[in-house]
């Protein structure tokens, strides 16, 4: 009997449907242009937005937190694994989102899939956005509370729904931008129904900070309603080019989850090298704000380009998905845009829905406009080719 057979047979299905992963290795720092299977390539797909994966400030920072602090943190949080460079970036992280206090999770996954059993548990409703990321559904499938799905970023279809479970007390959670479209949530909406309905709003900004808002303080600095979200979660591993998770609230919100939140207790935490460099890029986005202005300009000049190349894209954000469809045509001319040197990935079923496979270029605030300029031509000519 062939214990791996049932495995084999699914990867070969995977297979014969384009739906097969395959890790690409990069070979330098995650920046503008990396160097893949020893080619220079422009950089269309990272999270790192404002370029921060290989500054020389935040890395001379973090290099001088290695020698001082060591490899590791040696604990949990709440045996030996809390230093100052910990509590210094809760401050910061505070201070930047405008709330009392603020909490760090080793990645923005354990912060979901952690605050959010904590947060509902049984009797309880979570009423959960249909494109929200892997990790709040996650956070939703370890509570305890019944999950209810409602129509992406539709606030009457949310109404309607809670209307439907009346006096019940719960949370309404939400990417505030989405990470496939790159559409960002109703968040006057939402907050008017979690307000209305006594529920506990929740934004997870992994892909707002440090892109949308005047300053890059994400979703409340865009609608101009700082303050009026319950709880504002994110990622120190995307525009802030490092690792770890945060969420930010009251006071009463941080001192519960550190009482309550599994993923915040039972694993070891992060080095203090992570913590000292996303405390370097924080202050680095509050005294360079070019950073963001840039990078906010080129999702435009970019959007712009390809608009006039006849592809129908819009986006406020550094996420910009262009709509392929089938699966194989997605792949071919992902591949073919690699082969001319520009790293923009098909992404496919299951991350989005089947026949609705797209290219996802994603933005960074150094790329040049001629970068951008002969990116968008490529991709025009490329998917002219291929259809
Ligand atoms: C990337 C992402 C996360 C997970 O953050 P990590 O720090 O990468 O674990 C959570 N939510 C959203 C919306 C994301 O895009």
């Amino acid at each position: 009997m062939d214990k791996w057979k049932r495995m084999g047979d699914e990867l070969y299905q995977l297979q014969e449907k384009h739906l097969y992963r395959r890790i690409k290795v990069i070979e330098s720092a995650q920046s503008a242009h990396v160097r893949y299977q020893g080619r220079d390539m422009l950089m269309l797909a990272s999270n790192s937005y404002l370029d921060f994966c290989d500054e020389e400030r935040i890395k001379e920072y973090a290099a001088k937190a290695l020698m001082e602090y060591g490899t590791g943190s040696g604990g949990s949080r709440l045996t030996t694994g809390t230093t100052v460079l910990h509590t210094r970036l809760e401050e910061a992280l505070a201070r930047f989102k405008g709330r009392e206090a603020a909490l760090v999770f080793n990645t923005g996954f354990a912060a979901n899939s952690g605050v959010i059993p904590a947060l509902c548990g049984e009797g309880e409703i979570i009423y959960s956005d249909a494109k929200n990321h892997a990790s709040i559904i996650d956070g939703c499938r370890q509570s305890k509370a019944e999950t209810v799905i409602y129509r992406h970023n539709d606030m009457a279809d949310l109404e309607k729904k809670i209307l439907e479970r009346p006096g019940k007390s719960g949370l309404i959670v939400s990417d505030g931008v989405f990470s496939m479209d790159g559409d960002i949530v109703d968040l006057p909406g939402l907050v008017k129904l979690a307000d209305t309905y006594g529920l506990l709003s929740m934004i997870d900004e992994a892909h707002a900070t440090g892109v949308i808002g005047a300053t890059g303080r994400g979703c409340e600095e865009y609608y101009h309603m700082e303050g009026r979200t319950d709880i504002l979660m994110g990622t120190l591993s995307k525009a802030i080019g490092g690792e770890g998770g945060y969420v930010c609230g009251p006071c009463i919100l941080t001192e519960y989850l550190k009482n309550k939140a599994r993923s915040y207790i039972f694993s070891t935490s992060l080095s203090p090298v992570a913590m000292a460099a996303a405390a370097r890029a924080l202050e680095l986005i509050e005294s360079e704000p070019w950073r963001v202005h840039r990078l906010q300009e080129n999702i435009k000049w970019f959007c712009h380009k390809l608009q006039e190349l006849g592809l129908n894209v819009r986006s406020e954000t550094a996420i910009v998905p262009i709509l392929i469809g089938e699966e194989e045509k997605a792949e071919r001319i992902s591949d073919e845009l690699m082969e001319r040197g520009f790293f923009i990935p098909a992404i496919r079923y299951p991350t989005v829905g089947k026949g609705e496979a797209m290219l996802r270029a994603a933005l960074m605030a150094t790329h040049t406009k001629e970068e951008l300029a002969e990116a968008a031509g490529a991709i025009a000519e490329v998917i002219c080719h291929c259809g």
